[in-house]
C-alpha cells in the first residue's frame, strides 16, 4: 500500500509548498521509490483553464491534455514523471461530481454533505492517485494557507484519512514563514505557533515543520517551535532562500528531510544518489556569461504568467553555460516605442501563447524585426500563428491575413477555428489540449533539433494554421517542418533563409527538465548565445 505526504502551507501563501512538495518528489525518488504528486486546489473553478494568467499565473498543461495548476510545472521538473487528471483537483471538480451522483440518484434517500459526501469524494481523489500510479509514495499539496474558508473540507478529508491509516503511513509537512523582524533583528516564531495552533484546532498535528526564512534557524529557536508545536526538534528544518529553486531539495536533503519521513513510514533508507541534481547545483552557480532575450508578450507584468517558458529558458541556459536574462516587454506598449531601443541588448527574441487580440499588434512587430534583423526567434502556439501572419503579410503581400480570433470577418483567414472546435460552446476544458503525434520534415532545423521523425508535444490552443494558404507560404520561403499526421495540422514552421527562425503550435516548454532541456529551447539558446 502507498505512503502519503500532505503538504499544508501557513501564514501567507508563496512560501515555496510547491517547491518543498517536489523537492520531497524528487529525494524519495532518489533513494529508489516511486513517486506521484498531486495538487488540491480550493477555488470553484473545475481546473485553472478559465483563469486569466494574472489571477493565477500559467495554465500548464500535463500529457493527457489536463489544464493544472502551474505548481504541476515544478513537480514534473523535479521529479521528471509524467502527471495526469488524477494530480490538479479543485473544489470544482469534487463538487460537479458530487451533484452529478446525486442527479443520477446514487445517494437516494440521504442529506447530501460536506461530511461525508465532499469528503468522500476528496479522499477517493487521493485514494484514486495512489491506486492509478501505483506509486510507494504519493504527496499532496493543498493550496491555499491553513485558517482559509475554502481549504477546509480537504484538511478534514486528510484529517479523516490520517485517522483510518495511522501515523505510519501518513505524514503531515506544514510548511511556514519565520519572518525577521528588521527593528529587534532576529527571527520571529509566533506566526508559526498560531499557525500550528490553527492546525490543531483542525484536529492536525504536522509531524515535520519546513520554516522557510533569510537564515537558518538557531538550535534554541528549534527548541523553542518544538515545545510550542509538539514536533521533535530534529523535524523542524530551515528552507532558507536561495537564489536558485534546483538548490532546496539539496538543502532539505541535509537537514534529513527524506530520512525522517522514510522512518516514520517504516520504509528502508535505501542509498541516494544525488549525482545528477550536485552536477546541475555546480553549473547553476558557475554560468559565466549572460545573454538577454526579449520575451514579448501581454502579461509580462506578471511574470509566473510564463513560468514554464522562463524555466526552459533557464535549462538551456545550463547547458551552454549561460544565465539567460529575460528583458520583460509588453507587446501593447511596442507599439509607441523604438524597436531599435527596445531591443538594443537582445540576442533572441521570444513570442509565447496567449490568448485574444490585445497587444497583437505589438507582437507582430517584434516578428517582423526578428525576422529582418536576422535575430534569433522563437515562437510557441500563438506566437507561431503570428509569425504565419506577419510572414503573409509582408513576404507574401497578403495584405489583409489575419487570424479569426481577432477577426472573424477577415478575408484571408491565415489561421482559423479548428473544424472540431466551429460547434463547441462551452468555453471549459474544451481546447486542443495535451498530446499529439508530429512527423518532422528530415533535412530541416526542427529534425536537426529533435533528431527523430516522430514526436509528441503537447497542446492548448482552438486556432490553427489554415492549409489553404501552404502552398503560397510555401513558395515564399516558409518551410512547414512539423505536420500532424492524421489531421494535417501544421505543427512547426521554420524560415530556412534566416539566422534561425523556428515557431511551433504546440508548448515545448512543458517538457523541459533543468536536467535535459528541450530541443528548441537548446537550438534556440545556442544560437543567441553564439
Ligand atoms: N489563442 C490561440 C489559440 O487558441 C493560441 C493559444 C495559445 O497560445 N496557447 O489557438
Amino acid at each position: 500500500m502507498a505512503k502519503f505526504v500532505f503538504v499544508t502551507g501557513g501564514v501567507v501563501s508563496g512560501l515555496g509548498k510547491g517547491i518543498t512538495a517536489s523537492s520531497i518528489g524528487l529525494l524519495l525518488k532518489s533513494r529508489g521509490y516511486k513517486v506521484f504528486m498531486q495538487k488540491f486546489d480550493p477555488y470553484i473553478n473545475v481546473d485553472p483553464g478559465t483563469m486569466s494568467p494574472y489571477q493565477h499565473g500559467e495554465v500548464f498543461v500535463t500529457a493527457d491534455g489536463t489544464e493544472t495548476d502551474l505548481d504541476l510545472g515544478h513537480y514534473e521538473r523535479f521529479i521528471d514523471e509524467e502527471l495526469n487528471y488524477t494530480s490538479n483537483i479543485t473544489t470544482g471538480k469534487i463538487y460537479s461530481s458530487v451533484i452529478e451522483k446525486e442527479r443520477r440518484g446514487d445517494y437516494l434517500g440521504a442529506t447530501v454533505q460536506i461530511v461525508p459526501h465532499i469528503t468522500n469524494e476528496i479522499k477517493n481523489k487521493v485514494y484514486e492517485a495512489a491506486k492509478s500510479s501505483g506509486a510507494d509514495v504519493v504527496i499532496t499539496e493543498i493550496g491555499g494557507t491553513i485558517g482559509d474558508l475554502e481549504s477546509q473540507a480537504f484538511i478534514e478529508s486528510l484529517r479523516q484519512i490520517r485517522g483510518e491509516l495511522g501515523i505510519n503511513n501518513t505524514l503531515f509537512v506544514h510548511v511556514t514563514l519565520v519572518p525577521y523582524i528588521y527593528g529587534s533583528g532576529e527571527l520571529k516564531t509566533k506566526p508559526t505557533q498560531h499557525s500550528v495552533a490553527e492546525m490543531r484546532g483542525m484536529g492536525i498535528q504536522p509531524d515535520i515543520l519546513v520554516c522557510r526564512a533569510p537564515e537558518m534557524l538557531s538550535e534554541g529557536m528549534r527548541e523553542k517551535l518544538s515545545l510550542y508545536c509538539s514536533v521533535p526538534k530534529e523535524n523542524i528544518i530551515t528552507a532558507k532562500d536561495e537564489k536558485s529553486i534546483y538548490q532546496i531539495p539539496i538543502n532539505l536533503y541535509e537537514q534529513k528531510m527524506d530520512e525522517i519521513i522514510l522512518k516514520q513510514f517504516g520504509m528502508k533508507i535505501n542509498k541516494i544518489d544525488l549525482s545528477t541534481w550536485n552536477d546541475l547545483i555546480k553549473t547553476v552557480n558557475s554560468l559565466d556569461k549572460e545573454i538577454e532575450i526579449a520575451l514579448v508578450g501581454k502579461y509580462t507584468g506578471l511574470h509566473d504568467a510564463y513560468l514554464s517558458v522562463m524555466e526552459a529558458l533557464t535549462h538551456a541556459g545550463y547547458k551552454y553555460k549561460v544565465k539567460v536574462k529575460i528583458n520583460w516587454v509588453d507587446s501593447e506598449r511596442l507599439e509607441n516605442e523604438n524597436l531599435d531601443k527596445v531591443f538594443k541588448n537582445t540576442k533572441g527574441i521570444i513570442v509565447p501563447g496567449g490568448f485574444g487580440e490585445r497587444g497583437i499588434k505589438g507582437m507582430i512587430m517584434a516578428i517582423k524585426y526578428a525576422r529582418e534583423k536576422n535575430i534569433p526567434f522563437l515562437g510557441i502556439c500563438l506566437g507561431m500563428q503570428l509569425a504565419v501572419i506577419e510572414f503573409a503579410r509582408d513576404v507574401c503581400g497578403i495584405k489583409d491575413a489575419d487570424s479569426v480570433e481577432f477577426n472573424s470577418m477577415c478575408e484571408n483567414p491565415v489561421i482559423d477555428l479548428m473544424a472540431e472546435q466551429k460547434d463547441i460552446v462551452n468555453m471549459g476544458g474544451t481546447l486542443r489540449l495535451g498530446n499529439y503525434d508530429c512527423k518532422i520534415k528530415k533535412g530541416t532545423l526542427a529534425y536537426d533539433d529533435y533528431k527523430s521523425e516522430n514526436i509528441k508535444e503537447r497542446h492548448r490552443h482552438r486556432y490553427e494554421f489554415n492549409n489553404k494558404y501552404k502552398d503560397v507560404l510555401e513558395k515564399n520561403g516558409m518551410v512547414f517542418s512539423g505536420v500532424n499526421p492524421e489531421s494535417n495540422l501544421i505543427e512547426i514552421i521554420e524560415l530556412p533563409k534566416h539566422k534561425h527562425f523556428i515557431a511551433c503550435q504546440f508548448h515545448p516548454e512543458f517538457k523541459s527538465r533543468p536536467v535535459r532541456c528541450h530541443p528548441l529551447f537548446d537550438s534556440f539558446i545556442r544560437e543567441s548565445s553564439k
